[in-house]
């Protein structure tokens, strides 16, 4: 099961042409599920080899280019919306408020529960267009709004995927409340140190990283911020998993290392996931 985030950049220009990004998601990254973020559906219409769930009244329905949100796409897995949650003793509605960013889908592989899909965008602002400056309260009203599937009999096998417009360091206090695991974080020794990465010269306090390498830095570059050779090399693209899904993990990869054309077609670069 290789499951994968990536955005799609249809916030602001220069766009890509819908199409050739569908394309780029399925040819390049192959996932069997993807949570696709700042996202749309082609004029055309979904291309064949794709089903997808999402919200058609975009991110921002009163502003103009505001019809983008957060999709989730399949290739041939089976998704089915979750709305109703399951405890050992009743069923219960879960409430999602801004479903243009939140998505949550239940995969199926030939009829069997293979575990639960939520796609999330953590916008920088709120709903009403308050202004936050990142994503970490929007995350944490989606993981409030989540607690009912997190109490499920599925809620052991949930994987979180999106840009959550933060980075690592700040979520980590976030997501161990509800046992959530970066999983990036999580195979960090398996990756050599980024060059230059602002997400560990900010948590070293260097202030001029141009020739900064940690020796613990595991991250992957997911956003290029700016076009500029100075760009920073920061990763605000995640996948966490429920714990019981790490005996399922086979690797972790992305970002432009192993994306190296992301660039050409976003400001983002995918992450990807492979369970058994
Ligand atoms: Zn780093």
């Amino acid at each position: 099961m290789r499951i994968s985030t990536w955005n799609m950049k249809q916030a602001v220009a220069p766009k890509k042409p819908l199409g050739e990004l569908w394309d780029w998601a399925e040819n390049k990254i192959q996932p069997d599920v993807i949570s696709l973020t700042e996202a749309k559906i082609p004029k055309n219409g979904l291309p064949p080899s794709w089903s997808a769930l999402w919200d058609p009244t975009g991110i921002y329905p009163n502003k103009k280019n505001g019809n983008w949100g957060t999709i989730l796409a399949s290739r041939s897995p089976r998704l089915e919306p979750v709305s109703e949650i399951t405890t050992k003793w009743r069923k219960k509605r879960l409430k999602i408020k801004w479903p243009a960013t939140l998505q949550v889908a239940d995969i199926y592989l030939e009829n069997k529960h293979w575990g639960t899909i939520v796609g999330l965008y953590a916008a920088n602002r709120s709903q009403n267009g308050t202004e936050f400056g990142n994503g970490g309260e929007n995350l944490k009203l989606a993981l409030e709004q989540l607690e009912p599937l997190f109490d499920s009999i599925h809620g052991n096998r949930v994987v979180l995927a999106g840009d959550f417009n933060c980075w690592p360091a700040w979520i980590s206090n976030l997501i161990k409340d509800y046992k959530l695991v970066d999983l990036i974080e999580e195979t960090a020794s398996e990756r050599q140190p980024l060059p230059r990465c602002a997400n560990c010269a900010d948590t070293e306090g260097i202030s001029n990283n141009e020739n900064f390498l940690s020796s613990t830095c595991g991250h992957l570059w997911t956003h290029k911020n700016g076009t500029s050779d100075n760009a920073k090399v920061q990763q605000i693209d995640f996948i966490l998993s429920t714990q019981d899904l790490l005996n399922d993990l086979n690797r972790v990869y992305g970002g432009v290392r192993d994306f190296p054309d992301a660039w050409d077609v976003s400001d983002h670069s995918p992450v990807v996931a492979e369970f058994k």
